[in-house]
């Protein structure tokens, strides 16, 4: 987890990231953990939750006074979506790369938001933007002894 002197490979981090109800509703939840796999992040916990209207706007709260917050929640909230935590190298920058964009039409091509968002509120995928993100997402949604250490 440490870079030693003359070592350089990147920080191992964890990292927070959802399957919105859009990609679940169109059956890529495991199009999308493959991605994660296949670009050496591990998912270390993971689970099918149906957000409340209370869980969704605490999650969103940085964005309360946005014009969008009101259809973001209900989006969030329309059907189940997937949390996992992802272990890897660089695995906070690494996640948002996959991702791309958060308007599907600005992602670049072979990312997930390209290939699997239909719009900017159903946008398949949410990550965790920093390290103090990342970790206040984790705790929001996963018990330490969810987390699995491999
Ligand atoms: P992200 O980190 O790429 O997910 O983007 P943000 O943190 O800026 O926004 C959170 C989520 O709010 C996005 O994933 C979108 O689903 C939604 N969102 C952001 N900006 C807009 C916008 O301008 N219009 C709408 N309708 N939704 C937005
Ligand atoms: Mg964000």
């Amino acid at each position: 987890p440490f870079c030693l002197l003359g070592d350089l490979s990147v920080a191992i981090e964890r990292t927070f990231s959802i399957v919105k109800p859009d990609a679940v509703a169109k059956n890529v939840i495991g199009e999308i953990y493959s991605r994660f796999e296949k670009n050496g992040l591990k998912i270390v916990a993971s689970k099918m939750v149906r957000l409340s209207q209370e869980k969704a706007e605490g999650f969103y709260a940085e964005h309360k006074e946005r014009p969008f917050f009101p259809a973001l929640v209900e989006f969030m909230t329309s059907g189940p979506v997937c949390v996992q935590v992802l272990e890897g190298e660089g695995a906070i920058l690494k996640n948002r790369e996959l991702m791309g964009a958060t308007n599907p039409k600005e992602a670049a091509a072979g990312t997930i938001r390209a290939d699997f968002a239909s719009s900017i509120d159903a946008n398949a995928v949410h990550g965790s933007d920093a390290p103090e993100s990342a970790a206040r997402e984790i705790a929001y949604f996963f018990a330490e002894e969810e987390i699995c250490a491999r």
